[in-house]
C-alpha cells in the first residue's frame, strides 16, 4: 500500500530541543521526575510554558527558555515550535481529570506533534521510557510527512 503523503525526513541532533508543560494539577509530578533526570535533561536545549519553566528553574537550577504560560498561548507557541522543526520532542504532563481553559491549544498540540512525528509523553512512565531511550544519546532522523510548499498545493 502506497504512503497517502510523501515522505521527508527531519535531523535532531545528539543535544535535543526538549519542551516540557504540565497543568497545574501535574506540576508536582514533572517536578519530581524533572527532579529525578535533572542530569539528563540539563544535558538538552530545555523549553517550557511560563510557569513550568519558571519552576524547573527555581526549584531545580535548571536552565529553561521560557515561552508564555499555556492557558495565554505557551501551548501555542510550543506547537508553533513543533510545526517549524524547532522543537525535537514534547513532555506535556496534561490533567486528564479537569476542564482547562484552553482546552483547545491542548488538543492542537497533541494533533500537531502527532503530524509532525514529535514525540510526545503525557505521563512519567511514558517520559522514563522516552528519556532512557537510547536514541536520546544519538542523532535520530524523523520521518515527516511533506505537505509541498503551499504554492505547489494551489
Ligand atoms: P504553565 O502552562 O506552565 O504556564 O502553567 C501550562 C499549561 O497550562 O499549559
Amino acid at each position: 500500500m502506497k504512503p497517502m503523503l510523501k515522505q521527508t525526513v527531519l535531523r535532531m541532533n545528539v543535544r535535543k530541543r526538549v519542551a516540557l508543560i504540565a497543568h497545574d494539577n501535574r506540576k508536582f509530578d514533572l517536578l519530581e521526575w524533572a527532579r529525578y533526570n535533572a542530569g539528563t535533561l540539563a544535558q538538552h536545549e530545555l523549553y517550557a510554558t511560563g510557569t513550568t519553566g519558571r519552576l524547573l528553574t527555581s526549584e531545580l537550577g535548571l536552565e529553561v527558555a521560557r515561552f508564555l504560560s499555556g492557558p495565554l498561548g505557551g501551548d501555542q507557541q510550543v506547537g508553533a515550535g513543533v510545526a517549524e522543526g524547532r522543537i525535537d520532542f514534547v513532555i506535556f504532563f496534561w490533567d486528564p481529570l479537569e476542564p482547562q481553559p484552553h482546552d483547545v491549544d491542548v488538543k492542537a498540540l497533541l494533533r500537531i506533534s502527532v503530524v509532525h512525528n514529535v514525540p510526545i509523553a503525557c505521563n512519567r512512565a511514558t517520559a522514563d521510557f522516552v528519556l532512557s531511550s537510547p536514541l536520546m544519546e544519538t542523532e535520530y532522523v524523523r520521518q515527516v510527512w511533506d505537505y509541498g510548499t503551499p504554492r505547489e498545493m494551489h
